[in-house]
């Protein structure tokens, strides 16, 4: 099976090109040229699997020019017990009523970015052999907090690659920071950049753009990759968790084999909720996909009436890694929507560029409702939702999870819709800590580490050791650059 781009349906690569891109050179997204079909009896098969063999059975579907031992041994090692649980690395907990919390955050970094970050090295490294690329892959990150340490875990030490993550300097949290500057690994690197994140952001994407540099780069046995979520090896593995959350529906008997459940994804970039409609159209059992925003609900209102508009106030939330404007990868939804129709996807996404706007066809507009449902919760909303759920059921979620709890609750309170319901949870409440203290009636005292143990004895939950071991850990890396200047400082660092 072959990978095409959105904006160019002739294009075509195999899926190890695909991932070594990222990008199609006409700016376009990868999507798989047709979707593999699973039948009732297969993924009732998967559920007497462990999660590992059922990530290898997914992704063997749509990665056909890796072998299913290829698959297998990545994905071990990507999901090993030291890693991830290794009693369930996707938990799904049952909640009250209709609803259970598919658990994504029991990974390395304690965010759901650990599914697909913690594989893509592997892919990555396999499809250079594949490609025939000789150099050592550079990966550049600009990251606003959980998607650089995400990167660090997953590629420390993996040989023939090196990655760089700049972060906005005094623009994540403690936590967030110590994360990334205590990265262990011998070929990470990783840099404060002055400004906020689009500062760093744009910085990395000159760095891209740059042909000379790029060039001095590969006389020196070097080739920049991205690791954001346009690279389709970052949004297949997540494809995998939906069909292992209904196969844990199954065994638990919420379910037979055949009912439809509904899925709800806390969402920014689109990535994950995307996994879920694309697990949707290769057979998996689902009615209907809610996605759920925070109070930067340019989907919410895409979804409700045709137009997205970017044109609109950013705001800073307690849901920070949802707080984006422009969803990348809705271009590859618009293009399923709009019949594969590449000519009419390029006028979209060309107004969105010059009017920051497009509004889609009737008939898509159509298609996109019978699929998807939409809402969104503010934070003081979002505050109230952990608090009410923690009294009533004693489960305690971070703020990006209770959106969606929130906006699934909104859904069934206005549809009577009784279909067995998976709700995505994307952090450890850990995580965000700051915020969710106060939401379970604690005033937050002391510094970030204070609060890990602070939430801890609030919730009787114990923190999660990767975050409190940091407290412990130097911090290796203390370098902030101007953004001007982020080329030179990868260029030094490379040539060190
Ligand atoms: C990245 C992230 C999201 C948004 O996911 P998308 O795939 O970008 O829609 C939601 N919650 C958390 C905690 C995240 O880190």
């Amino acid at each position: 099976m072959n990978y095409i781009s959105t904006r160019d349906s002739s294009y075509s690569v195999s899926a190890a090109q695909a991932i070594v891109a990222g990008l199609a050179p006409d700016g376009g997204l990868f999507i798989p040229e047709s979707l593999p079909s699973f039948t009732l009896e297969e993924i009732g098969a998967l559920s007497k699997a462990d999660y590992v063999g059922r990530a290898t059975e997914v992704l063997s579907r749509f990665l056909c020019d890796f072998t299913k031992e290829e698959l297998h041994d990545s994905i071990s090692r990507a999901y090993a017990p030291e890693k991830f649980p290794p009693t369930a690395v996707a938990p799904l907990r049952p909640l009250d009523g209709q609803a259970s919390v598919l658990e994504l955050f029991h990974g390395p970094t304690c965010a759901f970015k650990d599914f697909a970050l913690q594989l893509l090295p592997h892919l990555l490294t396999a499809s250079l052999k594949k490609t025939g690329e000789q150099k050592t892959v550079v990966i550049l990150v600009a990251t606003s907090g959980d998607t650089g340490k995400a990167a660090l875990e997953g590629f420390a030490d993996v040989p023939g690659t090196k990655i760089c993550v700049f972060y906005p300097d005094g623009g994540t949290s403690s936590i967030q920071r110590r994360q990334m500057t205590t990265q262990s690994g011998e070929n990470v690197m990783v840099f404060a950049a002055k400004g906020n994140f689009d500062d760093a952001q744009n910085g990395v994407k000159r760095i891209f753009i740059d042909k000379e540099f790029a060039e001095e780069l590969a006389e020196k046995g070097f080739l920049l990759s991205s690791a954001n979520s346009i690279n389709w090896g970052r949004l297949a593995p997540q494809i995998a968790y939906y069909f292992s959350a209904y196969c844990e529906l199954l065994n638990q008997g919420n379910i037979n084999l055949g009912d439809p459940i509904n899925i709800v994804v806390p969402t920014g970039n689109f990535g994950n909720i995307l996994a879920a409609y694309f697990a949707k159209h290769c057979g998996l059992p689902v009615k209907k996909l809610i996605c759920a925003s925070n109070k930067n609900n340019v989907l919410t209102d895409f979804i409700t009436t045709g137009t997205y508009d970017r044109n609109r106030d950013f705001f800073l939330t307690a849901s920070p890694s949802m707080d984006i404007l422009i969803s990348s990868n809705l271009e590859r939804l618009l293009y399923l929507l709009c019949g594969r129709n590449a000519e009419k996807l390029r006028a979209y996404m060309a107004e969105l560029s010059t009017k920051g706007a497009y509004t889609v066809e009737k008939e898509v507009l159509d298609s996109l409702q019978s699929e998807f449902a939409a809402g969104f919760a503010d934070d003081e909303q979002t505050s109230q939702t952990i608090g009410r759920l923690f009294r009533k059921t004693g489960y305690l979620c971070d703020t990006h999870t209770a959106v969606a709890v929130k906006v699934y609750q909104d859904y069934a309170d206005k549809t009577g819709d009784q279909t067995p319901t998976v709700i995505a949870s994307t952090a450890s409440p850990f995580k965000f800590a700051g915020s969710v203290l106060p939401a379970i009636g604690v005033q937050p005292q002391g510094d970030d580490f204070a609060l890990l143990d602070e939430l801890s004895a609030a919730s009787g939950l114990p923190a999660p050791k990767a975050l409190a071991e940091l407290k412990e850990k130097t911090e290796r890396f203390t370098d902030v650059v101007e953004s001007a200047k982020m080329k030179n400082a990868v260029a030094q660092w490379l040539t060190k």
